[in-house]
């Protein structure tokens, strides 16, 4: 078991804090950054043809949405390479690449607001989902297969007390909503003596009105040859929740009570 931990500055002039830990074949490791920033920095290096942009210019060019959330974090990165070759990851870019351009008829009692506090989105109005809702799920490299399966994710197992080897929780986008909720997507991960368990949540709470949560679930015993992932998606309508909206501030005090929309159990064999 080896832990590193390294500072550098990269090419776009983000300072990374990365952190790694050899765990068998796989090679974990995390990078936390600095925020998205709301516009081009380097206008010179982003508007020459060779294909070189900042940050701010690569997610314009690739999410169709016309808005990113409040805050991004596109450095914070978790990735989990197995000497295979194959290679698992984390990251607010394809996230966003998976929220919808249209709208879901949510009766939204905050529109209006939101609307208004960012000129030029009301003809955008019902062409994009606001609420920033991901089914995101990692990104996988070709040579891991997915396959269904009936396994469910082993929470005896979670539960035992054990030494923490590696542990970290990653914001990778997260907004206000102006004020009128929540929509934030983050990754947790704990490596422990005998597995690893990973914990993506994007959660989503507009205020009197709904409560989401889309959660991905990856748990990978040592000596297996595959990992479990396991998506759970859950939603309400606040009149439906028999809590105070003040109890929903948190993802954890609200989400174990939502009900389960969908669930999706799969196996990714590593090749
Ligand atoms: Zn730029």
């Amino acid at each position: 078991m080896l832990c590193t931990e390294t500072e550098q500055i990269d090419s776009g002039r983000y300072k990374t804090n990365s952190q790694s830990i050899q765990f068998g074949p796989w090679d974990i490791s995390y990078d936390v950054s600095c925020i998205l920033p709301s516009v081009c920095s380097t206008k010179v290096v982003c508007e020459r043809d060779d294909d070189q942009f900042c940050q701010f210019c690569i997610y314009c060019k690739d999410l169709s949405i016309p808005h990113f959330p409040d805050m991004v974090f596109p450095k914070n990165v978790l990735k989990l390479t197995h000497s295979s070759g194959g290679v698992i990851q984390f990251n607010p870019l394809d996230a966003l690449k998976r929220v919808s351009c249209r709208i879901d008829a949510i009766e939204v009692s905050c529109s209006e607001a939101w609307l208004e506090s960012r000129p030029g989105a009301e003809k955008q109005k019902k062409t994009f989902d606001w609420t920033f809702s991901t089914d995101y799920k990692g990104t996988l490299s070709n040579n891991i297969v997915v396959e269904h399966t009936e396994e469910p994710i082993d929470f005896e197992l979670l539960k035992k007390k054990d030494q923490i080897l590696f542990y970290h929780d990653l914001t990778l986008f997260e907004d206000e909503l102006h004020d009128h909720g929540v929509s934030k997507l983050s990754v947790k991960i704990r490596v422990m003596p005998s597995y690893w368990y990973i914990l993506l949540r994007y959660f989503l709470r507009v205020d009197d009105v709904m409560v989401r949560s889309h959660e991905t679930r990856m748990l990978h015993k040592l000596e297996s040859n595959y990992v479990l992932r396991e998506f759970t998606a859950k939603e309400a309508k606040a009149q439906d929740l028999n809590i105070p909206m003040t109890r929903m501030k948190e993802a954890d005090d609200v989400i174990p009570f939502l009900p389960v929309k969908e669930q999706i159990r799969e196996k990714l064999v590593i090749c």
